[in-house]
Order: C-alpha cells, then structure tokens, then sequence
C-alpha cells in the first residue's frame, strides 16, 4: 500500500476544509429536502394502500443513511488519507453526484466556484495519492491539454508527440524527458472528447493530467474509477494561452505512482 504523501499538491494551494464543510452541508441539506419530500405526500400515500407509507419510510430512510454513511466515509477518508470499506465508492458518487450540488450550495452562500474546484482537486489528489496501487511505468498516463504549446509553434503534437522539436520554449520539452525517463505514456487532448479517446484507447491505470479546474474536474468525472492525479495549469497570459505547469509536481506524481523515493 502506498504511503500518504501530503507533499505532492496539484491543486495550487487548494483547502480541503471548503470541500469538506460544503459536503457536509450539501449532504443534510439533501437528507432535510428528503424528509420533506416524504412528509408532504405522506397522507396521500396512506390512501392510496395502507403499507405504502411504511414501504416509502423504508425507502427514504435508506436513502437518507445511505447519504450519511456517505458522507461520513468521505470525511474520514480525506481526513485521515486511508481507504477504508467503500471509499472508493464514495469517492465516485461524491464526485458525480455531490460535486454539482455542492457548485449550486457555494454559489447560495457566495463561495466563487474556482474556490470549491480547487479544494474539490486538493481533495481528489490526496484520495488518489492514499489510495493508489502500484503499477507499471506503461500503466501510467501523462495527459496534457494543448494550450502548454507555444501558440506561435507549427508542429503538429496531437497525432505523434513527438513532433515536437524540445527547442525548449514551452513546458512540452521537460514533459517528453519526464516520459523518457520514467517510460510512461504521454497524450496531448485538444478538448474533452479527444481526452476520453486517448484514456479508452491507452487504457492506462493512473492519470496525471494537467489542465485548467473545469477540464480536470470533468476529466475526473469522465474516467472514474480510474485515478486521476489532477495538476492546475498557470495561465499567465489568460485561459488556453501558452500556459505552463509546475514539472516538478508532475515528477514527483510520476515517482509517487510508480513507487519511486522522492
Ligand atoms: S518545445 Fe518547442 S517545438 Fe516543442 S511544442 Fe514547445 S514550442 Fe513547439
């Protein structure tokens, strides 16, 4: 089993505690939503047949510990960095189903979205990291978005990579050596739809993707349950334009995933 390595952050200083507080409040905002959805019709139910109000306490009683459970789970895993029984689960209902809610909840109470993003990714990297199984340096994949080349750069990357020319001017040339020496694989996606080709035909176990907060966390959602390590993009010259990244958060990934000392 991996040891849990806090070190390693991709979420550019992303705080765990907005991420957790919002899923709790998201969680019994949902469990009070539930209560009410079945005290309203609860008279009807009985004149329809008379079990009918037990069957749908049954029901939404299960639904409303299941969510509780739930959340109790993804606290305790985020918390402690251990995996524990159907973390792994919640993992991926919290961030297909919660996720959105939570967005909704942020924007009532005046939380700006890229706030949440950034914990949600602080968060996500840290139950991938804990969780995470060895593999092999093929297993691994290196996704990159198209915007970290150089704008002004006629080669051609997204078919072969290696069309690049490692002049050096943009992050791509550090990227190739980083999967030369640890002989991983590498992709360019020019949108989310050529993402999710390149992971359906590499297959790959683990992902380092490097993106903006939407296309990470969309990537995340589109390839659960496979682990995504997600590392924020820096756009100084605004969003898709010649952005770069932090290489040594992307090594230190690698070496984490395939079981190498930091
Ligand atoms: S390193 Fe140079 S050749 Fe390669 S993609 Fe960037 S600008 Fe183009």
């Amino acid at each position: 089993m991996a040891k849990f390595v806090p070190g390693i952050d991709g979420s550019q200083g992303g705080r765990k505690r907005l991420f957790i507080a919002l899923a709790v409040i998201t969680a019994l905002g949902l469990c009070v939503l539930l209560v009410l959805a079945w005290l309203v019709p609860y008279v009807g139910f009985g004149r329809i047949h008379p079990a009918i109000p037990a069957i749908m306490f049954c029901l939404f009683g299960l639904v409303i510990t299941a969510i509780l459970a739930g959340t109790i789970i993804l606290v305790w895993h985020i918390y402690t960095g251990k995996p524990c029984f159907g973390s792994r689960q919640v993992r991926g209902l919290a961030t297909r189903l919660l996720l959105p809610f939570m967005e909704l909840v942020a924007r009532c109470v005046g939380i700006r979205p890229q706030r949440l993003r950034n914990s949600f990714i602080k968060v996500n990297n840290e139950l991938v990291l804990s969780s995470a199984k060895p593999i092999a340096p093929k297993e691994l994949l290196i996704l990159l978005p198209h915007c970290l080349q150089l704008t002004t750069c006629s080669r051609r990357l997204t078919h072969n990579v290696d069309n690049c020319s490692r002049c050096g001017a943009c992050p791509i040339t550090d990227l190739l050596a980083l999967r030369n020496k640890y002989e991983a694989e590498l992709a360019i996606a020019t949108g989310g739809t050529i993402a999710r080709r390149i992971v359906l035909t590499k297959k790959p176990r683990t992902i380092v993707a490097v993106a903006c907060e939407r296309d990470l966390i969309s990537g995340i959602q589109d390839t659960y349950p496979i682990p995504v390590f997600g590392v924020l993009n820096m756009r100084p010259n605004g969003p898709c334009v010649d952005t770069r990244v932090d290489t040594g958060t992307v090594e230190a990934a690698i070496r984490y995933f395939l079981h190498l000392p930091q």
